[in-house]
């Protein structure tokens, strides 16, 4: 027997029981007449005591010799602390230790095993084995492990089936690349490992488990942005025979399962914005609604008096700062060339102060009169002491430039609280996208979203109005989970691909089966799916990923630990017919 309590678990209690403890060894101060070690395991630290009164010699010259780390067990008696430790839960009681079994010595760590660690990111992804036994991240996977619990749980009482799709399948497009894998019995081809398992959930529909849920990995090479992995774990649902109102509530029950069980938040019905609200009002498709700051659109109000830029800008829009007037003009010259950070890209923010006694002094006083501020700060919503912060330029970037200044502004002023939760469903995406590179239409979900079916005569003349039975969850300026409606009937599919610019063969050779799946009786449906990772991270009030996940990559998509990805021997090269055309 390793052991007969764990680290975490003695009490004043047990005081003279005779116990085992296995850990490995936090730390140890050295008396010369009395030695104490701190023994650690996952759950916990129990302070072990050797002296001279009560334990052998050569027990405490072992003790002694115990480095950081070492694996250890030991038998002894609990006994009261003579100097107990209100911070630890075990800290009314010490070990008296008998028996000292080495069971491995640890070389010293790279860096110290403590929740403020001397070791940085790299480090710790390079020995993240010894990252785990921290508890910031140990305490993140028993975290993540408590969520995915309530997701089952929550999904299995509610009927949903949990089933597994293939890893090795074609590509599924999600609007990124497929990471590929030879085949070495097929030679000269290649599986895609799934972006998401959608079309094999929506073959699950037409083979009748009509609510299904699976918690799985997705694999997209894409160019890293900050936190983001190349594999990622979805929680994937569908369901048939619903309308999209049916989808809403089921997600919206689970969401809120989890913000009452893992955080004990209750969260009223969560709010719904039609996608060109929120891109209107927050300049942004995934808006954070624990605070206003909403866009006042000024076009109206500053547009035909003699001031070329805004006159000359398809959007002038501004945002209300609370109590902005108190930036000294050094603070508002750093706001401004923050937005003019290449990052953010804005060429220059007009700004206006609305003074405590009702008048207005703004960076283009030349341009406009006080009735003329007053009217920027009625769209804004401003009052006196507020600061209004105006963009102009092209719509779309100016809403991004924009929405960029709010949250930065937000996350200055104090006001996203990671303990506060706000939820809600952005709904009616288009359809479409216009993509710039290729000049086409791209599905701006996926090629299988239901476009409103009063719309689709849209298509032809007009493509880019056309919306989706599409909705994302968001929650705190986060999109945690998206999904649509589908198109189950092979006609509209067809027509979908063709305006995709899909050619009947390419889709055919691509989406056959999905096709084929569909004159066979294909129920109405639909689904969602939730970014696993980045929802336990919010849940857990954390901002990055990495540390809710056990062995995440790094920002250029490596395993440092492992080493991965690497180059592969000749022999495995030529097994799969493979030769490499490297071009660095
Ligand atoms: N497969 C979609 C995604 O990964 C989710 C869905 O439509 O259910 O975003």
């Amino acid at each position: 027997m390793y052991r007969s309590h764990n680290c975490g678990e003695l009490r004043a209690a047990h005081i003279n029981t005779e116990v085992i403890l296995s850990g490995w060894v936090q730390k140890s101060r050295d008396k010369g007449f009395i030695v104490w070690v701190d023994l650690r395991d996952r759950y916990g630290i129990t302070q072990l005591v050797f002296d001279e009164e009560r334990s052998s010699k050569e027990l405490i010259e072992r003790a002694q010799n115990l480095g950081r780390e070492f694996v250890i067990q030991v038998t002894g008696q609990v006994i009261e602390r003579a100097s107990k430790n209100p911070n630890l839960p075990t800290g009314e009681i010490e070990i008296l230790v008998s028996k000292l079994t080495v069971l491995n010595e640890a070389k010293l760590p790279p860096f110290t095993i403590e929740d403020k660690t001397d070791g940085g990111e790299d480090i710790r992804m390079k020995y993240r084995y010894l990252d785990i036994r921290r508890n910031p991240v140990k305490n993140s996977l028993i975290f993540r492990h408590k969520v995915t619990q309530e997701v089952r749980n929550y999904l299995s009482n509610e009927g949903f089936i949990e089933v597994e799709t293939p890893y090795l399948i074609k590509s599924t497009p999600e609007g990124a690349r497929d990471f590929v894998v030879p085949s070495r019995m097929n030679e000269g081809q290649f599986y895609a490992l799934p972006q998401s398992p959608q079309t094999f959930k929506q073959l699950l529909m037409v083979g009748g488990m009509d609510k299904y849920f699976q918690i799985v990995k997705c694999f997209r090479d894409e160019d890293l942005r900050a936190d983001r992995q190349p594999e990622f774990t979805q929680i994937d649902c569908e369901m048939a025979f619903i309308e999209q109102e049916d989808i809403l509530n089921a997600f919206e029950g689970l969401t809120r399962h989890l913000l009452k069980e893992i955080n004990g938040v209750d969260v009223d019905k969560f709010p719904r914005i039609q996608y060109d609200d929120a891109m209107r009002l927050y300049g942004n498709d995934k808006p954070d609604i624990r605070f206003g700051m909403t866009f006042g659109e000024l076009n109206a109000v500053t547009q035909h008096k003699d001031f070329g830029v805004f006159n000359s800008s398809e959007l002038v829009v501004g945002i209300a700062v609370p109590g902005g007037n108190s930036y000294s003009r050094k603070e508002i010259d750093q706001l401004i060339s923050w937005v003019k950070r290449p990052q953010i890209g804005a060429l220059g923010m007009v700004y206006c102060r609305c003074n405590e006694d009702g008048t207005f002094k703004s960076s283009v006083d030349k341009f406009y009169t006080q009735e003329d501020l007053a009217q920027w700060a009625e769209v804004t919503g401003a009052k006196a002491g507020d600061l209004i912060c105006v963009l102009s330029g092209d719509t779309n970037k100016v809403r991004a430039q924009l929405s960029a200044l709010r949250m930065e502004l937000a996350e200055r002023l104090g006001l996203r609280n990671p303990n506060e939760f706000a939820p809600l469903w952005v709904m009616d995406f288009p359809l479409l996208e216009w993509d710039e590179d290729t000049e086409r239409y791209h599905a701006m979900h996926h090629p299988f979203t239901s476009p409103k079916p009063e719309q689709i005569e849209l298509l032809k003349t007009d493509p880019g109005s056309v919306k989706a039975n599409a909705y994302d969850l968001v929650l705190n300026g986060n999109e945690i989970g998206g999904g649509s409606i589908r198109i189950h009937d092979k006609e509209t599919q067809s027509l979908m691909f063709d305006y995709l610019g899909f050619t009947p063969e390419e889709a055919r050779a691509q989406f056959g089966f999905l096709m084929d799946a569909f004159q066979y009786g294909a129920p109405p449906h639909g689904g969602l799916a939730f970014g696993l990772d980045r929802l336990v991270a919010i849940l857990g009030g954390q901002e990055t990923i990495r540390d809710f996940i056990a062995f995440p990559k790094n920002n250029s998509g490596r395993d440092v630990m492992i080493d991965a990805p690497a180059p592969i021997d000749d022999e495995q090269l030529e097994e799969l017919s493979l030769k490499l055309n490297l071009k660095s």
